[in-house]
């Protein structure tokens, strides 16, 4: 929690010499609380207040890392208990697990299946960003050796799953180049696992059934020495899961509770693939920093991550494609040309549309800062200025021998003016793009 300008005063040392500018160190105090003048200009303040005014500044959720090079993720950092507050930060990391007890063949064809957990989406593209390793088999060994098989043939983040402090310790070593996350310390192994994630520079999941039990188990893995934990708070049932997830996330954000003030992870590995995404789905909803699944079925991990996709946009700015040219197939100097805006949405579902046509053709797309064609229209940002400019700008007379433009049915109210603006025959194209290969087909050819 914030402290406040009497907070502040306590820390000072209370001479009143007037060296920061100020008249009084209470004045200063409150000065400071307000963040119009910085600690830094009290020569004499002492170490204590600088580390306690620091740690008071620190964000109420850590942020947290792990894997290497391209593929590091970051969870964690959230300042907002509802999206439209602000927005969530750090997108859900979903991982599928492989299991130690298979080998040769069987472990190698798991993990590409890991792998191959990848889609394209609105443009967009998405998939698993975290393998997670699992010491099924009790073998110190056999972890090790499926930890490396893993590192090697995935370039994932990799997620180390065992409660034993042997098999981690083991698994670690081979793989720690890669800067694993470990999961999990429990009050009865918490001194072991801070040892093995402090030496190998790894961070670490904490494990307990109940809040309580979860917050003094951070305490005891940060006195080790470790600061970059992960929660996962256990126990069945998710709606359990759920209040338990809703009410860390309160304490951390809302009272500054610094115990719970880490990214969390779940672990949705029992029941068949429907299950696992249903509850993978709710618990990305609230608040998992990381979802680790059992599942490797396409069809299950695309609506998780369709999820995290919707969920961590910036709800006040609407999800854009860039304003240039796209060619639908390949079209040439007789291909129509036609305009819609950058709402993604917008594009995707014309760019679908067109492509159902058959008819290679060019979608001129206007910058309307993200809205859709009746909103661009009614506020503005799309009339006959806007889209000629970008004609111009774009070099749409270069693409085609032809002088026609198809705009969309809802603005053809435009018409005339843009004739008028662009020299060009507009042709009304239809209300909704659904109809477009129909309109396409009929008219363009
Ligand atoms: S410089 Fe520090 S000690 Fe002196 S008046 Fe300002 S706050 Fe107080």
């Amino acid at each position: 929690m914030a402290l406040t300008g009497l907070d502040i005063f306590k820390l000072l040392p209370k001479t009143n010499c007037k060296k920061c500018g100020m008249p009084t160190c209470l004045a200063f105090a409150m000065a400071l609380a307000q963040k119009k003048v910085k600690l830094d200009d009290c020569p004499d303040a002492s170490d204590e207040a600088r580390d306690k005014l620091a740690a008071a500044a620190a964000p109420p959720m850590r942020k947290v890392t792990f894997g290497s090079g391209e593929n590091q993720v970051q969870i964690g950092q959230e300042t907002v208990l509802f999206r439209h507050e602000e927005k969530f930060h750090s997108p859900t990391v979903i991982g599928a697990t492989v299991s130690d007890k298979l080998t040769g063949d069987e472990l190698r064809k798991r993990i590409e299946a890991v792998n191959a957990l990848r889609f394209e989406r609105v443009g967009t593209k998405i998939g698993v960003k975290a393998i997670a390793v699992v010491n099924d088999s009790g073998s110190a060994d056999s972890f090790a050796a499926a930890c490396e098989a893993a590192k090697t043939a995935s370039s994932l983040a990799l997620i180390l799953v065992s409660d034993s402090p042997e098999a981690m310790a083991a698994g670690a070593a081979k793989v720690k180049d890669r800067i694993p996350l470990l999961a999990s310390a429990t009050p009865d192994t918490a001194e072991a696992m801070a040892k093995i994630a402090k030496d190998n520079g790894c961070p670490l999941v904490a494990g307990a059934e109940s809040i309580k039990a979860l917050a003094d188990l951070t305490e005891k893995i940060n006195r080790a020495g470790v600061e970059d934990i992960i929660l996962n708070i256990e126990g069945p049932g998710l709606k359990n899961q759920l209040g338990k997830a809703a009410k860390m996330r309160t304490l951390a954000l809302k009272k500054v509770f610094r115990p719970l003030g880490y990214p969390t992870i779940s672990f949705v590995c029992d029941g068949d693939p429907d299950t696992q995404m249903v509850a993978a789905v709710s618990l990305i909803c609230k608040y998992s920093g990381i979802v680790v699944v059992d599942t490797v079925e396409p069809w299950a991990l695309l609506p998780m991550l369709t999820t995290v996709m919707n969920i961590f946009t910036d709800p006040q700015k609407p999800v854009q494609v860039e304003p240039k040219i796209y060619k639908i197939g390949e079209p040439d100097e007789n291909s129509p040309v036609m305009f819609t805006t950058n709402f993604s949405l917008t594009y995707y579902t014309v760019e679908s549309d067109v492509e159902a046509s058959r008819i290679p053709s060019y979608i001129l797309v206007v910058d309307t800062e993200g809205t859709s064609v009746l909103t661009a229209y009614s506020g503005d940002k799309l009339n006959e200025k806007t889209v000629a400019d970008a004609m111009t700008k774009l070099g749409v007379e270069k693409l085609v021998k032809h002088r026609k433009l198809i705009i969309p049915g809802y603005v053809a109210v435009m018409s005339g003016k843009l004739e008028e603006a662009t020299n060009w025959e507009v042709m009304v194209g239809p209300r909704e793009c659904s109809m477009l290969p129909k309109f396409l087909q009929e008219v363009w050819n």
